[in-house]
């Protein structure tokens, strides 16, 4: 069934975890997911890590182990995006501005994905939640690693957060929903 585009459908996260590699590849199959759009800046590392460390490496590892495919699609620029995905070789992005959905459906593209074992990873709602939704996908969220703590990045925040409330009351009466 489709999902109506309500703005509360899309800018709630579809489920939320600690950290990026709390998504495990046994939760993804379960769900059917066999494809991710990964974001980079706050969900992987945060803004001044320029490389991937070691957890990152086995994240993607431990997909690519089980068949999942992923591609890292950010908004930030070309060179952040190929030093970071320099050693990790996957199908990347750099400048996809999200929410728009013309680079999200490009990497599905790339994968040979579709919507319906495709999912998407994030630390924001109104770039990573929003988008997944836009193109019809699930919106994995994770808390952003560190905050850029200036007034627009705040305001931002201030705005995700009914929607991340609406998310746990949803959730906090049925843990196994996730
Ligand atoms: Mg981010």
């Amino acid at each position: 069934m489709k999902k109506r585009k309500t703005l509360s459908y899309l800018l709630t996260p579809d489920a939320m975890f600690e950290k990026f590699d709390d998504i495990t590849p046994e939760f993804l199959l379960s769900h059917g997911i066999k494809a991710l759009l990964i974001d980079i800046d706050n969900t992987l590392a945060p803004y001044e890590q320029p490389l991937p460390d070691e957890r990152i490496k086995n994240y993607f590892a431990s997909l690519s182990s089980v068949g999942i495919k992923a591609a890292l699609v950010s908004n930030n620029n070309s060179e952040r995006v190929e030093l970071f995905n320099r050693d990790l070789g996957l199908i990347a992005f750099a400048d996809s501005k999200k929410p728009t959905k013309k680079t999200l459906l490009l990497a599905m593209e790339k994968m040979g994905s579709t919507v319906e074992n495709t999912a998407a990873i994030g630390d924001q709602l109104l770039t990573d939640a929003l988008g997944a939704h836009n193109i019809g996908i699930p919106a994995y969220i994770v808390p952003p690693i560190k905050d850029k703590r200036n007034l627009f990045f705040r305001f931002k925040r201030l705005l995700e957060k009914p929607y991340i409330k609406k998310y746990k009351k949803l959730h906090e009466n049925n843990q196994e929903d996730k």
